[in-house]
């Protein structure tokens, strides 16, 4: 017996009182000392050399050892002097939540026992009708149930892939450390990473790698933090970090660069090594009642604005941004409102084929009627809709408006075949279901194909030229044109032009401005419009305003022209043109 402790230790079998590998270290907290001995006689026969089992008499002499993780099984006794029935059992698990724990009861007290196994033991056993095998069994197969449990437990709260905390345990972390914060002095951090291009990579490199890439900065990441801070994986490439206790938002901007610094070397992928970038959104709470979802909200609105800045960087979420989403939020509310109260309207600017003057296009052109601020050009409200997403209903409202005039058109006029054109935001061509929406709305308005054509804006065109072309190309196999939208505005390169299946190219109105009286403006549009030509595209001039730039343009060769010199958007029963 060691008199610091009052544990009683023996080997069953044996003198030794080490432990080997492989030999199963078992506490009996059992006061009666006839019952403890016979304990220990029973694994010594079951199972010799197999079991260390030390004895405690009373709950505090065996607490003490409970704390260090050297034993593998608790058997405890259900009556005992210090702790009566499962308040035991509440004290072990209240210090030791992994520890399986095999419960001894009288025979009167199987009830008791059953309780105790819902209380989180993992089995139990009456006394005098144990023999050693069972006993031996029975402990077995605790720690093998626990153990499962343990794991159980570890995969609902954990990302599989990196082994992260996942999205479920970080939330319960975060109302945590918010808890705490009301008795603390301290600030806490929620730091919100999401990797730049990672799409790319994932796309180029192939998943195998995109996957090797997220476990390497999920390493990365949880190398740089302290111990008490969480990384967690929400999905993705999307990493979100919990610091508590810190002095406040320089000491957060300090965590986030070194977060990025971290990842700043080049990662081996085997065969491929990859350069990461990320962009860092930090949200602070210091002691007022933050919840949660809020504060994580409010990091990835700095995310989101630390990657409209271009990446690589991070934001820090204050009140103007606060403002803004703010905003956002009530736009989006009441964009939801409009187009319910069909408030959202259409209206259409004629395309005029430049060598004869006569119409063959218009261009859908959306409006809001705003019950009080009147009639609002899209200006007003699309950035809105595309930050909140709203843009897809509203963009897939106009469509079914516009190629359900388009239809009408037709069937009034099946002589005349006026091209209808829509516009179509980044983010719409983005969505995973742009092609399936897109069909459905043909079949449901009766609109024939060959009428649409649909214009996706020069800045949408991304880097991943692979990508975009094969949402285009299952566009067009839908039997629709296609055409890149201010052409000149963005960074498409000439690649992109060639590659890309666009089958018209719109002129931004910027260089149709000073057309008439920039020779150098003329150069461009020039180059433009033979560029185009060369390459199988025709050519719409947008914001043509006087007959000298219509002039300009024809000379040049240009197709179509379109603006306010032939006519301004107005509503479909206001256009004329026999329509
Ligand atoms: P956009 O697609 O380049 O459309 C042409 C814009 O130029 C229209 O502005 C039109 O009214 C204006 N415009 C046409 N001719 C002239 C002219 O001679 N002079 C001048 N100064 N302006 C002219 P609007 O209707 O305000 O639309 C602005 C932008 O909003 C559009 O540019 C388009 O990118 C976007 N937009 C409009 N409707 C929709 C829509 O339904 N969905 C999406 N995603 N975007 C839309
Ligand atoms: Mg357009
Ligand atoms: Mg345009």
């Amino acid at each position: 017996m060691s008199p610091a402790t009052g544990v009683i230790t023996a080997v069953t079998g044996g003198a030794e009182s080490e432990r080997h590998a492989g030999t199963l270290r078992v506490l009996a907290i059992e006061d009666n000392l006839g019952d403890a001995r016979l304990v220990r006689a029973m694994l010594a026969e079951a199972a010799p050399g197999a079991v260390v089992v030390d004895h405690a008499p009373r709950l505090t002499t065996g607490m003490p050892g409970l704390l260090d993780g050297r034993y593998d099984c608790v058997l405890l006794d259900l009556s005992l002097p210090d702790a009566d029935g499962l308040d035991g059992l509440a004290q072990i698990r209240a210090v030791a939540i992994d520890l399986p724990v095999v419960v001894l009861s009288g025979g009167t007290d199987e009830q008791l026992a059953m309780q105790a196994v819902q209380e989180g033991a993992q089995d139990y056993l009456i006394k005098g009708q144990v023999d050693g095998r069972l006993l031996y069994r029975s402990v077995a197969y605790a720690i093998e149930r626990k153990r499962a449990e343990v794991q159980l437990a570890h995969q609902a709260l954990h990302d599989q892939l990196t082994s992260l905390p996942n999205r479920a345990l970080f939330y319960d972390r975060l109302g945590q450390g918010l808890a705490r914060l009301k008795r603390r002095k301290s600030a806490l951090a929620v730091i919100f990473c999401d990797l730049d291009r990672f799409k790319v990579i994932n796309d180029s490199l192939g998943h195998g790698a995109g996957d090797r890439l997220l476990v390497a900065v999920a390493a990365r990441l949880s190398g740089v933090l302290r111990a008490g801070d969480t990384a967690a994986r929400f999905g993705g490439d999307e990493f979100v970090i919990l610091c508590e206790d810190i002095t406040g938002e320089q000491q957060a901007i300090e965590i986030a660069e070194r977060l990025s610094e971290a990842l700043r070397a080049p990662f081996d992928l085997g065969d491929d090594e990859a350069f990461v970038q990320t962009s860092v959104g930090i949200a602070l709470a210091d002691g007022c009642e933050a919840r949660p979802e809020a504060l994580i909200r409010d990091a990835d609105a700095a995310m989101y604005r630390a990657k409209e800045r271009g990446g690589g960087t991070y934001e820090v979420f204050d009140d103007a941004m606060r403002a803004r989403a703010v905003h956002r939020q009530q736009v989006e509310h009441a964009l939801h409102r409009a187009i319910d109260r069909g408030e959202i309207e259409v209206h259409y600017q004629p395309q005029m084929r430049m060598t004869t003057g006569s119409l063959c296009g218009v261009e859908a052109l959306v409006r809001w009627r705003h019950p009080e601020h009147g009639l609002l050009m899209p200006d007003a409200f699309i950035p809105a809709a595309e930050e909140t997403g709203i843009i897809h209903a509203l963009g897939l409202h106009v469509l079914e408006v516009a190629c359900r005039q388009a239809a009408a058109w037709q069937s009034a006029q099946p002589a005349t075949s006026v091209q209808m054109s829509v516009n179509l935001s980044p983010r719409q061509c983005q969505h995973p279901d742009l092609v399936p929406t897109v069909a459905d709305v043909l079949r449901r308005t009766g609109a024939d194909p060959a009428l649409l054509c649909l214009e996706v804006t020069e800045t949408a065109v991304t880097e991943d030229l692979d990508v975009m072309g094969g949402v285009l190309a299952a566009l067009k196999s839908l039997g629709l044109t296609l055409a890149i939208d201010d052409f000149g505005t963005g960074y498409a390169s000439l690649r992109a032009l060639q590659r890309l299946p666009f089958d018209v190219v719109k002129i931004d109105r910027s260089f149709v401005t000073d057309l008439h009286r920039s020779d150098q403006e003329a150069a461009i549009v020039a180059a433009v419009i033979s560029l185009a030509h060369a390459l199988g595209k025709r050519t719409v001039a947008e914001g043509v305003e006087v007959i000298a730039q219509v002039e300009r343009l024809r000379s040049l060769g240009c197709d179509v022209g379109q603006g306010f010199y032939y006519a301004r958007p107005c509503p479909a029963g206001e256009l004329g043109y026999g329509l």
